[in-house]
């Protein structure tokens, strides 16, 4: 992603909500965004995952450069390079788990590999939810419900935003430890917008967002240091 700026128009004035921001996400790694409410962390994520366009510069995902695409083309590379988590289970309710996860195969008019399902179903672990409703599972287990159907398509990024946001803490830990898992296992990057240092912490490298720019990049770290590095960030931002 290079020199990206979006601005929005807010009942009459302009929001700046990415303003330049260059940077390269490592592939096959797995990469915190975080920064306060109002960041641009979700605009960030939006227009790395080509869900949103720039308003200006530019951004690639994997070799090929999104700005330069249409709508259609958009959506064909989303389907195909692209998994999605958000803080929103987003199932379908009258769909079985089964029938969730493989939505975005039918949609695609691809036929399921059985092998890679059954792998992921057994890395999610919910062997034995299948022929479940998503409304019979607790909020972990739909998460991991999500994160498996972003994994079907074998997408070489899973973009996350605040996937945890939703979760008690026992939870939120083994929805992180499954993508962390994905990261070391398949070699996927994953590339996940928090809030939380403690859900950073499971990330090999943090970006840090404030008003729309990247402040400062860490490698992986421990909680702690995660959000020391946040107030005093918060510190400097408020000062300035
Ligand atoms: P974060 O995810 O870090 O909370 P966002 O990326 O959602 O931040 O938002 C960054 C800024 O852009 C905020 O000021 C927000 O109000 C504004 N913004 C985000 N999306 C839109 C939109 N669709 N229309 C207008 N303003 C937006
Ligand atoms: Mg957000």
């Amino acid at each position: 992603m290079n020199a990206v700026t979006k601005t929005y128009k807010q009942e009459g004035h302009l929001v700046h909500a990415l303003r330049g921001v260059t940077v390269s996400l490592p592939r096959g790694g797995f990469t915190a965004v975080m920064g306060p409410s109002g960041s641009g962390k979700s605009t960030f994520l939006h227009c790395a995952a080509g869900l949103d366009t720039p308003t200006s510069g530019t951004v690639h995902l994997g070799e090929v450069e999104l700005s330069q695409m249409n709508e259609t083309r958009l959506t064909e590379l989303r389907r195909d390079k692209a998994g999605f988590v958000f803080q929103a289970f987003n199932l379908i309710p009258a769909l079985s788990i089964v029938d969730n996860i493989t939505l975005p195969l039918r949609l695609a008019g691809v036929r399921p590999d059985r092998a890679w399902l059954e792998e992921i179903i057994r890395r999610v672990g919910l062997e034995r939810r299948m022929t479940h409703r998503p409304s019979q599972l607790s909020g972990g287990q739909q998460q991991r419900v999500a994160i498996a159907r972003a994994l079907v398509t074998r997408p070489e990024v899973v973009f996350a935003d605040e996937p945890t946001g939703a979760l008690d803490t026992t939870t939120a830990a083994e929805v992180l430890g499954l993508l962390r898992q994905v990261v070391d296992t398949t070699g996927q990057t994953v590339v996940m917008v928090t809030h939380d240092p403690v859900a950073a912490a499971y990330a090999d490298h943090v970006l840090f967002l404030a008003e729309g720019m990247i402040v400062e990049e860490m490698r992986s770290a421990p909680a702690g240091a995660i959000a020391r590095r946040m107030s005093d960030l918060g510190r400097q931002m408020a000062a300035a």
